[in-house]
This record gives C-alpha cells, sequence and structure tokens, in this order.
C-alpha cells in the first residue's frame, strides 16, 4: 500500500495537527492517543513514512522500540500501573485506522482492553497524564 502523506499522524508529525505529546527525537515522537483505551492509552511513532511496522526499514523499527521501552518505563512509573498492553496493527484487515505505522501503550490487561478508537476522551484528563509521563522521561 502506498503510503499517504495527508494521513492523521503525517500532519500530526508536519505540526499541522495538534497532539499531546510526551517525547519526541528526530526520529520518533510518542503522543497521547485521543480516543483511548484506557487511562494512559500512548502512540509511539516512527518519523519514517512507513504504513504498517512490514514497511517500516529495520533500522527505524529497532530504534522506535527501544523508545516504546523507554516510554513504557516511563508510564509505569508515572501512573503508577504494572501492566501495559503494547499493541501494533499492520493492515487495515488487522483493524489499523490510520496508514502510518504506530505502536500502542495501553495500560492495562487484555482482558480489559476497552473498544479501539471509538471514544474520545476528556482532553483536560489526558493532558494530565500526558504531563507525569514526561516528568518520569
Ligand atoms: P490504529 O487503529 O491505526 O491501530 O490506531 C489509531 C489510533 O489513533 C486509535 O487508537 C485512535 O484513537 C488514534 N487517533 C485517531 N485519530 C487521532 C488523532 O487525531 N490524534 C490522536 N492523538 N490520536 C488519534
Amino acid at each position: 500500500m502506498a503510503y499517504d502523506d495527508q494521513n492523521i499522524f503525517a500532519r500530526i508529525l508536519r505540526g499541522e495537527l495538534p497532539a499531546i505529546k510526551v517525547y519526541e527525537d528526530d526520529q520518533v515522537l510518542a503522543f497521547m492517543d485521543i480516543m483511548p483505551q484506557a487511562d494512559g492509552h500512548t502512540l509511539v511513532i516512527p518519523k519514517t513514512p512507513a504504513v504498517t511496522l512490514l514497511d517500516l526499514p529495520a533500522d527505524a523499527a529497532a530504534y522506535t522500540i527501544q523508545i516504546v521501552q523507554k516510554i513504557a518505563k516511563a508510564m509505569q512509573q508515572a501512573l503508577g500501573v504494572d501492566g501495559i498492553v503494547l499493541m501494533q496493527l499492520s493492515g487495515t484487515s488487522a483493524g489499523q485506522t490510520v496508514p502510518h505505522v504506530h505502536f500502542h501503550l495501553i495500560p492495562t490487561s487484555v482482558h480489559q482492553l476497552g473498544k479501539h478508537a471509538a471514544q474520545m476522551g476528556d482532553q483536560d484528563k489526558i493532558k494530565a497524564q500526558a504531563e507525569k509521563i514526561k516528568a518520569a522521561l
């Protein structure tokens, strides 16, 4: 599938759309999910344009997973959670809705996972969670 540079995450990366960011460097951005499946639901995306993990060059994938680990540790500390569901959907048939590769970090149990991309979260509450995660980084 060809990469669509008008997808929502590409627009967030270019600063055309807002996002509640928790971490950014020259290769990766981490920000809060707008429709969280649990409190603290965070997304980590490589800046390399790729639709799915399968399209992402291996070095970018390796670096992104290092940042996923870093953010997960900060989430554990900041939010006082133990388990984190790490979810990565590759392809629309897997349920992927935004065609730019991303990792979901969802502080919950797989048995309690909320509905996927279904309901807008409380933005003030999400901002407060982001501040806690940033402080723990
Ligand atoms: P996917 O279905 O592609 O694995 O996940 C896409 C995720 O992006 C969903 O969890 C959805 O809630 C989130 N999302 C969709 N649009 C936006 C947006 O404009 N901003 C943010 N921060 N998250 C979004």
